[in-house]
């Protein structure tokens, strides 16, 4: 993969075989001009280079040329744990795993995998991020590269004894707050007090919910697997009484749901939840592949569209994924809902996620945005239909030939 700074002084018209300016259209022989940074003008080639004067023209031919890819979720700090933990069909046999192999990592191992993580992350074109951390180790890689998106800290307190305190930003690609790991991992109070602290600073609020069965056992009946694992470990909560509905009316009854809440795997929800979540405008992220790894199930894509819900995209960590790839999150979709039209997919892991996270600048191909963006080559050669090509595209091996930064560097 080449890398390419765009500056200010540069004046670019790029034109590719195939371009995938989303949340556009697509278009056969496309081109963009690229002036002071940003995009200033797509269309077809053909007309563009009518209009367009004196910029350096650069042919990209075969390529395809698209946005970077978002991934809305992701724990680099578990990188360490990359093919340590095995897939046992049961989600909190998985947690199990995790915690237990997780305590014998060092903050060494935790900084250098994560380290080579996010060049991974970077070789995979990804360009905006969801970041867990628990340690805040990844701040500190994360922050000389060029990514944007939010450091979410997370916490845990099943008892709710926690002080939240102002969070510090570095610099503006980053926006750094706190996310609740989980409605049964952080007590009712201290969950509506993170959803204020995000509130009153307009962020994102964020947390793993409706991803296990054992979940859904435990907020309805406050018993099984996950009571089990909260005693273990110290954190029962005595004065918690089960709300005895699904998580998302639970977070909903706590007035955590708006356009502004992003809920992670969201795999088992009732038909009254699709319903709350689409009025709501509540994001959802999906993490298919790393679902499958833990056992946990796999998501109702199809149905999340049908409600007009807002779906955006993660991996997850490495402790339930052998990648951190967007690509082969929608081609796992693709695989299990060969109904989905492509072009959905491919918004998905781009578009979608960029515009939730307030990255769009940087995150989409439009007038008026950064040139951020990826030409890749595939395997296949793509067919002259764009339903046909876009489908060969989320089916092929890809390459990426270049990345072009743009809004990082001076
Ligand atoms: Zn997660």
């Amino acid at each position: 993969m080449e890398e390419v700074i765009i500056n200010s002084q540069h004046h670019f018209l790029i034109r590719s075989k195939l371009l995938l300016p989303l949340p556009l259209n697509p278009l056969f022989d496309g081109a963009m001009e690229i002036k002071d940074k940003k995009i200033t003008r797509i269309g077809r080639y053909k007309e563009l280079k009518k209009e367009v004067n004196k910029a350096k023209f650069i042919d990209l031919e075969d390529l395809i040329l698209m946005p970077v890819l978002t991934n809305a979720h992701l724990h680099l700090e578990l990188s360490a744990l990359r093919f340590r933990l095995s897939s046992t069909g049961k989600f909190t046999l998985w947690v199990r795993q995790l915690l237990k192999k997780r305590e014998s990592l060092t903050p060494l191992d935790i900084t250098e995998s994560a380290r080579i993580a996010s060049q991974e992350l970077l070789r995979e074109g990804i360009g905006i991020i969801g970041e867990i951390t628990n340690s805040a180790l990844t701040v500190e890689i994360l922050k000389d590269l060029p990514f944007c998106g939010y450091i979410f800290q997370e916490i845990i307190s099943f008892k709710g004894n926690y002080t939240l305190k102002e969070l510090k930003e570095f610099n503006p690609h980053y926006k750094i707050t706190y996310s609740p790991h989980a409605p049964y991992t952080v007590s009712p109070l201290l969950l509506q007090a993170i959803k204020a602290y995000n509130q009153r600073r307009k962020k994102i609020f964020t947390l793993h919910c409706a991803e296990s069965q054992e979940e859904i056992e435990f907020i309805k009946t406050g018993k099984g697997p996950i009571a089990e694992l909260l005693k273990e470990r110290g954190q029962w909560n005595e004065s918690f009484a089960p709300p005895k509905v699904s998580p998302v009316k639970y977070l909903d009854t706590l007035g955590l749901l708006d356009d502004k809440t992003l809920l992670v795997h969201a795999l088992y929800l009732e038909e009254e939840d699709f319903q709350i979540l689409s009025k709501k405008q509540v994001g959802v992220c999906l993490c298919p592949r790393s679902n499958l790894f833990t056992g946990a199930g796999f998501p109702n894509l199809p149905k999340l569209l049908s409600h007009k819900i807002k779906v955006v995209l993660g991996t997850d960590s490495l402790a339930s994924n052998d990648r951190l790839s967007l690509f082969e999150e929608i081609k796992t979709l693709y695989s299990f809902y060969p109904d989905t039209s492509p072009i959905t997919l491919l918004k998905i892991a781009t578009s979608e996620g960029a515009t939730f996270l307030g990255f769009e600048n940087y995150g989409t191909l439009k007038e008026g945005s950064y040139a951020n963006f990826i030409a890749l080559s595939t395997s296949t050669s793509l067919s002259n239909s764009i339903d046909k090509a876009l489908e060969e595209f989320i089916l092929s091996e890809k390459e990426i030939k270049y990345r072009f930064y743009a809004g990082f560097y001076e």
